[in-house]
């Protein structure tokens, strides 16, 4: 599509704001790319952009770029209440998510994957079924490659599974995918949101414009989504729940789908490296998607057997002196956490902090009260944390990840897991979840064998 003579404003200058930038330019767009970071901050990233004619304007927004363009492209980091966004709304001024903007310029089978929590996973085992039936899918969105950046490749593809963020929806007027996944809906992302209702809003409109030719699948096993189902006007597909009205139940060690239009059939979990309950719903929603896209069982029992997951996803790290440790970071919303605790049927030391969301922390409770041997609280959140959960569950607070992680090697004992699932951003110390699992990974892999059996300690 030409965009000649039109004048584009992309707010946000990250790996989706810098793809917007690209494409745009590639065709002949006027383009101005704002950030409140400093140049110094992009370690040569934009380079790419001044080079193609782009201006950039950095170290902060300036009202009168937004005022005066045709069309502002935002990047899902940036809150869409700030001064020179509600202005330019005001204006007239076009404002377009990322997403959206990028998915009006294609025209292909779309499957979209929302949810608090299971996205990257379920998204990414989406693709593996789609490669093992022959398709050439593109998986991105908001996990690693932005779909504007699919538009700039000369790859094949038949198909797009894109990974979608509350904010990307937000921004969204025309998006409608041929098959949508809502995987849950749990507290995240309150520093956002007036409250949990608009949230929910937010995730469930990624079927406000589907219709009867359309799949939706969803957890009935959800509160929040078997309660909103009646809202949802594509075919439902039901994981979760009652097993005699769901389309996928698990049964021992394989899951059973039952789709109309289809034959049922069976995938077994025998070979599958996923863990947990929460994993056996990612692939019971990946299988029903592929089932909507009209493909056989072949291709999802590959996958399955294949799929080995990600990093930072209650990672198994090393067992020491008898202690298991697990790196779960990823884990940013107490609803991760739930879901790891319940995966342990042993005594678990659970390190938990970082940059708080508003949410409460009581959930963990019920949880904890089964096999949390303790919670060491830690990072900017640590105070709240553990004034909410003190005096309910042996619980103590450090400054940091390295002393937290320290007093809990110091009462571990032989048989029990140490486990960093933090229910919060990871920004307050570190640039993201990834390090901050990795710098977990370094104090498990700096513990030294000792002759002695550990003994463990008394409960803080
Ligand atoms: P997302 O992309 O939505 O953040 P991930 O697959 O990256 O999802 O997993 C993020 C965190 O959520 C991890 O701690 C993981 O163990 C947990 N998780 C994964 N799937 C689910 C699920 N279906 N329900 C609840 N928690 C989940």
């Amino acid at each position: 599509m030409a965009e000649g003579g039109k004048r584009t404003v992309v707010a946000g200058l990250g790996v989706s704001g810098r793809a917007v930038c690209e494409l745009l330019l590639s065709r002949g767009a006027e383009v101005i790319g704002t950030d409140v970071r400093g140049l110094s901050e992009f370690n040569g990233a934009l380079d790419s952009i001044g080079k193609a004619g782009g201006l950039l304007h950095l170290g902060g927004h300036r009202l009168e770029d937004f005022l005066e363009a045709d069309r502002i492209v935002v990047s899902p980091g940036i809150p869409l209440d700030i001064e020179p966004l509600v202005r330019a709304r005001s204006r007239g001024v076009e404002i377009v998510g990322e997403l959206e903007w990028a998915w009006r310029q294609v025209s292909l089978p779309t499957v979209a994957v929302t949810g608090t929590n299971g996205k990257t996973t379920t998204t990414a085992l989406i693709g593996e079924i789609l490669q093992q039936a022959g398709r050439r899918p593109f998986v991105g969105g908001n996990i690693g490659t932005p779909l504007s950046r699919c538009l700039l490749s000369k790859d094949p593809v038949d198909v797009l599974v894109l990974e979608i963020s509350s904010f990307q929806l937000d921004t969204a007027s025309t998006f409608r995918p041929d098959v949508g996944v809502l995987l849950n809906i749990t507290e995240d992302h309150l520093d956002r949101y007036p409250n949990f209702e608009a949230y929910a809003d937010s995730k469930l409109s990624l079927f406000r414009r589907q219709d009867g030719g359309d799949f939706a699948v969803i957890n009935a096993g959800d509160p929040i989504c078997a309660r909103r189902a009646g809202e949802i006007p594509g075919n439902l597909l039901r994981f979760g729940g009652a097993p005699s009205t769901a389309n996928a139940a698990v049964y021992d060690r394989s899951l059973r789908l039952s789709v109309p239009g289809s034959a049922d059939f069976e995938i077994s979990l025998e070979k599958c490296r996923l863990q947990g309950a929460h994993n056996r719903e990612n692939i019971m929603a990946a299988c029903l998607a592929a089932t909507a896209l009209g493909i056989g069982a072949e291709a999802m029992q590959a996958a399955v057997d294949t799929f080995s997951g990600f990093a930072h996803r209650v990672e198994w790290v090393r067992t020491w002196q008898g202690i298991d440790f697990y790196d779960d970071s990823k884990a940013t919303n107490v609803g991760a956490v739930v879901k790891a605790l319940e995966g342990f049927e042993r005594p678990v030391l659970l390190l938990v902090g970082g940059r708080d969301k508003l949410g409460a922390y009581e959930p963990l409770l019920a949880s904890l009260a089964a096999r949390g041997k303790g919670v060491f609280a830690f990072g900017e959140a640590g105070p709240k944390i553990y004034e909410h959960l003190r005096g309910r569950v042996p619980a103590g607070l450090y400054p940091d990840l390295a002393s937290a992680f320290k007093e809990a090697v110091r009462r571990g004992a032989p048989g029990d897991v140490i486990l960093l699932s933090p229910a919060c951003a990871s920004f307050d110390q570190y640039k993201s979840y990834a390090q901050r699992g990795d710098h977990f990974k370094e104090l498990v892999a700096g513990l030294q064998e000792l002759n002695q059996p550990k003994a463990g300690d008394q409960i803080v």
